[in-house]
């Protein structure tokens, strides 16, 4: 049988790159696709002397095109913390809106499966709790984070008329809250936020008053529910995350624990629409993927922590906002 042959667009990202590790263990001939706006070769640079992987140094708001048969199509390119975003706002809305639509138009071209990372950011500020897929959502369209929430909101919608009026076999994944290795340690996201802090001796800076709630999955958890729900026969969206939900004041002390660091928690201002709890309810992906998350916040933060620890001096004092 013929090699499947799987793009993967944000491929030097932190999710993207470690689905094309997932899929090159899966014996895929694997295309990745980034434009490096936030991503990093060095995720992927372990892969770049394999012959089942090539990659397009390519912003895939502008046409794609790929040479060849393809079977699957996974878009993961966007910027995804909230401080790219809003460094970045108009490319967040293009890749998210431009993006899809090439991306589509080639899976068309090459009847390929199409899989597209959506987020638990489409339910906004949510007056549900936890999230089922049922939930619409409150999202502020207006608001510094519409941007990145509506681009996947219309992400979502361009994918699924494209399942309904073109036939095209199409994945959504609401994705919440993935952490783990080759996270960018200056990305502002709160993990790599509060232990790039404590290896640099610094205060952890809690943003309000910590009562609002995250709940964190760890990325090879992640990367299987994934990778479930690509071969399985769901077109409708999936939630994929950990139900294990904290506070973001509570998080900050599993850090410093975690770390040994002698620093305290500061307090700053709560960014405008910070939702003030987040957690999935994943009665779905257990009952269609047969997925639940295995590995504990505690055993996946170890594993995350040793990464930041291991990155070289000049990476952890690097400052980008
Ligand atoms: P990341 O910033 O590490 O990776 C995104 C990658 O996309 C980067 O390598 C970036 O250079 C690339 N990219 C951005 N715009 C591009 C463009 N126009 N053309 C080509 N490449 C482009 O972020 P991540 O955490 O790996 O997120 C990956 C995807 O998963 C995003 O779509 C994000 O919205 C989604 N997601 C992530 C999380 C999470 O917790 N990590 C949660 C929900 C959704
Ligand atoms: N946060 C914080 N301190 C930081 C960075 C983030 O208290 O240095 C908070 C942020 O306000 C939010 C939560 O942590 O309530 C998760 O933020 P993150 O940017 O990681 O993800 P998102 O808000 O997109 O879920």
């Amino acid at each position: 049988m013929s090699r499947k042959r799987v793009l993967i667009t944000g491929a030097a990202g932190f999710l993207g790159s470690h689905l094309c590790d997932r899929f090159i263990a899966e014996g895929c001939h694997v295309i990745g696709m980034d434009n490096l706006i936030t991503g990093d070769m060095a995720n992927i640079e372990h892969l770049m002397p394999l012959e089942n992987f090539e990659f397009y140094h390519h912003d895939v708001s502008k046409f794609v095109h790929v040479s060849g048969e393809l079977d699957y199509i996974l878009h993961f390119a966007s910027p995804a913390s909230p401080i790219d975003y809003l460094k970045i706002p108009i490319q967040t809305l293009k890749v998210g809106s431009l993006g899809i639509h090439n991306l589509l138009g080639l899976a068309k071209e090459k009847n390929a499966r199409v899989l597209i990372a959506s987020t638990s950011e489409v339910y906004g500020d949510p007056h549900v709790h936890p999230q089922p897929e049922s939930y619409w959502g409150n999202v502020n369209p207006v608001g510094p984070r519409g941007v990145y929430d509506e681009a996947k909101r219309f992400q979502e919608a361009m994918t699924m008329a494209y399942h309904t009026y073109h036939g095209l076999e199409t994945r959504i994944v609401r994705i919440f809250n993935t952490y783990g290795p080759r996270m960018r340690l200056n990305d502002g996201r709160v993990l790599p936020a509060f232990i790039g802090q404590a290896l640099r001796g610094e205060d952890l800076t809690v943003f309000g008053d910590g009562s609002q709630t995250r709940s964190f999955c760890y990325v090879d958890d992640l990367v299987e529910g994934i990778y479930r729900l690509l071969l399985s026969d769901c077109a409708e969206p999936v939630n994929v995350g950990n139900p294990d939900e904290i506070t973001i004041g509570e998080f900050a002390e599993e850090i410093i624990k975690l770390t040994g660091t002698t620093q305290k928690v500061i307090y700053q201002d709560l960014p405008t629409d910070d939702p003030k709890q987040r957690r999935p309810d994943i009665a779905k992906a257990k009952e269609i993927l047969g997925w639940e998350p295995k590995v504990s916040r505690e055993e996946g933060l170890k594993i995350t922590y040793e990464y930041f620890r291991s990155l070289p001096e000049e990476k952890l004092f690097k400052r980008e906002h």
